[in-house]
């Protein structure tokens, strides 16, 4: 979906670009997303770091399979793609030098809408202080290369535990690829063990069976189509009043649409049994439908508080019962939330909504946690949007919505795809190791920053 807004158009203008630079406003550029057949990345990418690691080996072999073109120095013209820098084996604060000495030179070399990815270590997994401070030094840096970048570029850290150097591929070409135009500063935890491998990398779904929440319109109706055409037989799910809605979108993409309202008691049964008879079986689940009952506290009343709570996430736990449940997911399966930046960063007027969002983060961290769920091979995920255009923003009023818009990294809304392509990265059996991730699709917002 082409969108852009009428800043962002006006910006983009031979005048409008002059008059922007003249005053020193923000000129965000029209993104560059997924488009089938299109390369990885537009452009070389430069690899660095600190010295020759199994991570920065391994991601040189997939990344090359991959189609990108990888150079070890910068080259005399011409710009660049990405840049890759692998810290991994950076174990003291001086380490970090080849950090500034690979990307310091590069970075006016970025072309338009480049990637950044630098490679760390788990803190926590580290085995002295120094080593812990100096991988934990990683977030504050790309956190800070993100706010330097222009031009639709991003900045994101992933890190590693022992033993995933491998599995980190699909994080790492996510990263770099347009499917993650709207994610930017944020930090991918790639865990042990081994990833899949999907047949057909273009439809890396193929086979799978997914149900997506709240499909019939919006970001729901976005990740619908993104997991359909990655190959999935979508099941979509919405209140009855959508139905006519969530029929097109259900035809469209080939997949089976069902009335239900995710609040019911027997909803998550209901789903389940639709996705057994109908398609065989349910391989990942999408809990995407949501509500906003905006007031202040002062004005909030139990109707308004119970209702977004529940529809947000008491019926996640509810569902989950019988997703999670022995006979729910196929084994290897992915659930993925969508929670809110607000319920990181809180937000006035929105105490029940940022309640419920930050609820699902609590869920993420317990599912995650949950040894069943992990000898099964089941990931549990999150996104957390920020602005992204929608008629939920779209009834925002003016002055707050261009506030919401401008005040990140890309100086932009992000659209439904940009949640859409974040989710299916997670839906993928290349990222079986990926889990316990809240991953904010903001461009990197001030908010909850
Ligand atoms: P939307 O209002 O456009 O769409 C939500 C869909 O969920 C609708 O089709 C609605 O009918 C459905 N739904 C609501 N209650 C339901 C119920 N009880 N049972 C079944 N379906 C139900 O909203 P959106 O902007 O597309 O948001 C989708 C998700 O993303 C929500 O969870 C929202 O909180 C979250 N989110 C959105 C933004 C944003 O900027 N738009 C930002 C952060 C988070």
């Amino acid at each position: 979906m082409a969108h852009r807004d009428g800043y962002t158009a006006f910006v983009s203008s031979g005048v409008g670009k002059k008059v922007a630079t003249t005053l020193g406003l923000p000129q965000p550029v029209p993104l560059r997303r997924h488009v089938p057949g299109r390369p990885l990345v537009d452009g070389p990418v430069l690899v660095g770091g600190h010295g020759a690691t199994p991570a920065l080996a391994a991601l040189r072999d997939g990344l090359t399979s991959a189609g990108a073109t990888l150079v070890d120095e910068l080259p005399e013209q011409g710009r660049l793609g990405g840049v890759v820098v692998d810290l991994s084996a950076a174990a003291t604060p001086a380490d970090l030098e080849a950090l500034r000495a690979t990307l310091s030179p590069a970075l006016r070399r970025l072309g338009r809408c480049a990637r950044v990815v630098v490679v760390g270590r788990e803190p926590a997994r580290a085995s002295t202080p120094a080593q812990r401070a100096t991988q934990r030094a990683l977030e504050g840096a790309t956190r800070s290369v993100a706010k330097e970048l222009r031009s639709g570029a991003t900045a994101n850290l992933v890190l590693l535990a022992p033993g995933s150097e491998v599995a980190a591929l699909g994080t790492v070409e996510f990263l770099l690829s347009a499917r993650s135009a709207y994610v930017d500063a944020q930090v991918l935890h790639v865990g042990e063990g081994e990833a899949g491998t999907p047949a057909d990398p273009d439809e890396p779904l193929a086979g799978k069976v997914a149900v997506v929440t709240g499909a019939a319109r919006g970001i729901g109706a976005e990740i619908a189509r993104a997991l359909g055409r990655d190959g999935a037989t979508v099941v979509c799910v919405d209140v009855p009043p959508a139905g006519a809605a969530l029929a097109v979108v259900a035809n469209e993409i080939g997949g089976t649409a069902l009335q239900a309202d995710v609040t019911r008691p027997e909803a998550g049964a209901r789903v389940l049994e639709h996705a057994r008879t109908r398609h065989g079986g349910l391989d990942v689940v999408v809990h995407n439908a949501g509500i906003t009952r905006d007031k202040l506290l002062v004005n909030t009343d139990a109707d308004r508080w119970r209702s977004v709570l529940d529809v947000n996430l008491g019926s996640i736990l509810r569902m989950n019962e019988a997703f999670l449940g022995k006979d729910g997911l196929r084994d290897g399966g992915h659930v993925v939330l969508v929670s809110s930046i607000a319920g990181i960063a809180g937000n006035r007027g929105q105490t029940n909504y940022a309640a419920s969002k930050a609820g699902v983060i609590g869920l993420v961290d317990a599912y995650a946690a949950d040894r069943g769920l992990r000898r099964r091979g089941i990931t549990v995920n999150a996104v957390a949007p920020g602005f992204i255009e929608t008629e939920m923003t779209a009834r925002v009023p003016f002055a707050t919505r261009e506030l919401g818009r401008r005040l990140n990294s890309l100086a932009q809304g992000g659209l439904p795809v940009d949640v859409a392509e974040t989710i299916a990265y997670f839906a993928s059996d290349a990222q079986a190791t990926v889990t316990g991730n809240v991953v904010r699709v903001c461009g990197q917002s001030v908010l909850g920053a």
